[in-house]
């Protein structure tokens, strides 16, 4: 087996997540053989950093040997159970665990099988608890502008991103949407926490107005991903749940990308010191192992639901693997690797390595914009440094980013004009730096040569 012949069977029979197919007349697909800890090997012995953590979910590694070793044990053991009237010990660890880490006032777990069904759950759940109380008027969301909580119909219905969402608009319910606080968009003079109050006067008028027929708010706290990693002041959470509280709409915070130290605390509603109604984990819940998602609510939600006779009152909602015990010993594999680091130092080294790192980029007449939480950083590619004028699209820069940083062993995966880092955590202080180096020479690259794209193509998250 080399690259070439399994690239050759690859395209005869598959098809790709969120890639148009006819790219790879041109783009290689990476095949990949093994990989081990950052490292990723392909057929032919060339080894590339994982610098996104295999779309932001695998935070321990590849193949890391603890986690391997879990999921071994528990495969001998039971691999799957029905988890209705049935039950588990890793599952009810699992919960427990979880339970004690996040904000206090969660108090149960409900678990499905990818981040888009938690986000499911977590609208269902919402609008579900306000029918049980009489409150059918509720029966609407509100997301910010750029947000993304996944593709399936409900979850699309508050992402707005409209290459994901515009063709299937006549299938989607229409919600609320407010301008984010992304401080990238701040004039300049006007701090991020600055901005980010002025932004909640919307968010507070739309809920003063409409919160009779309003369920839930969805956020991505802290940071938004999908969108090209845009951040913000965590004083907007703190705003938006005590707005939530006085005009009794629920909070949902998808924690799906930021949970798990990505943003130097464990959950990212820590740093607004705030407890949401639902929080959607998935992505970095197993370390990037198995597919698994919870909701964590309260029990205020649940004891909405608890009836002594009316099966309609319940919550009726099913996925065939809902809490499966191998995903969820990978889970207790990666929360275990957590407690031997409680206080996330090695988050925090990363934090400090990236922020220095990133530092000489500043002076870059290409990038613009570079920010920063936690093991996440961002900076967006200009074409005009002074007014942070974007490149065109369609020149594809990003695209090239990928391609020169590939060539160099690293794998960079940009947004558009967004190149982001989202390192594993056992990545070494050397490997981080380097893997900066290289997307700067990448960047170079990119810029400084004339546009190669074709005029139809855009880069993916
Ligand atoms: C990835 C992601 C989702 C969707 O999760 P999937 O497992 O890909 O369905 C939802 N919300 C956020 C913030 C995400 O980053």
């Amino acid at each position: 087996m080399n690259n070439h012949s399994l690239m050759q069977r690859d395209l005869a029979v598959l098809w790709h997540p969120c890639t148009q197919m006819h790219d790879h007349e041109q783009i290689p697909i990476v095949p990949i053989a093994k990989a081990s800890g950052v490292w990723l090997t392909d057929f032919d012995g060339k080894r590339y950093v994982d610098a996104i953590s295999s779309w932001w979910v695998n935070i321990w590694g590849h193949a890391n040997p603890h986690i391997n070793n879990a999921i071994k044990e528990q495969l001998d053991t039971l691999e799957h159970l029905i988890l209705a009237g049935f039950s588990h010990e890793p599952i009810v660890t699992l919960s427990e665990k979880l339970l004690a880490l996040a904000p206090k006032g969660l108090a149960r777990c409900f678990y499905a099988d990818n981040g888009s069904a938690a986000i499911e759950v977590a609208l269902k759940m919402s609008m579900h608890f306000w029918h049980n109380k009489g409150e059918t008027a509720k029966t609407r969301f509100v997301s910010l502008s750029g947000s993304y909580h996944g593709e399936t119909l409900g979850a699309l219905s508050v992402t707005d991103i409209p290459l994901f969402s515009q063709t299937y608009a006549s299938l989607l319910t229409q919600q609320y949407r407010v301008p984010s606080p992304d401080w990238t968009q701040a004039p300049d003079g006007v701090t991020p926490e600055a901005f980010a109050r002025q932004q909640f006067l919307t968010m507070e008028s739309l809920l003063a107005e409409k919160h009779d027929e309003i369920c839930a708010v969805i956020v991505e706290p802290l940071i938004q991903g999908a969108a090209g990693m845009k951040m913000y002041h965590p004083v907007y959470l703190q705003l938006l749940r005590a707005a939530c509280d006085k005009y009794g709409v629920h909070l949902i915070a998808d924690e799906i990308a930021v949970g798990f130290a990505r943003t130097g605390t464990f959950f990212a509603c820590e740093q607004a010191n705030i407890c949401p109604d639902f929080l959607c984990l998935s992505k970095a819940l197993t370390a990037g192992y198995l597919p698994m998602s919870v909701v964590l609510t309260t029990d205020t939600i649940y004891q909405g639901f608890y009836h002594p006779y009316a099966t309609f009152k319940g919550f009726l909602h099913s996925h065939s693997f809902t809490g499966n015990p191998l995903a969820a010993r990978a889970a207790l594999a990666s929360l275990e690797l957590f407690a031997l680091d409680p206080q996330l130092q090695r988050q925090q080294q990363i934090n400090a390595v990236l922020t220095q790192a990133l530092q000489p980029l500043q002076q870059h007449s290409h990038i613009a914009n570079i920010r920063q939480t936690g093991t996440i950083a961002a900076f967006d590619l200009v074409q005009d440094k002074a007014s942070k004028t974007p490149f065109d699209w369609r020149e594809r820069r990003g695209l090239q980013v990928f391609q020169s940083a590939l060539a160099k062993g690293v794998l960079l995966r940009p947004i558009g004009n967004t190149v982001y880092f989202m390192p594993p955590y056992v990545i070494t202080d050397d490997e981080l730096r380097w893997v900066v180096e290289v997307a700067a020479e990448a960047v170079d690259e990119a810029t400084y040569a004339p546009a190669s794209g074709s005029d139809v193509g855009v880069s993916l998250p």
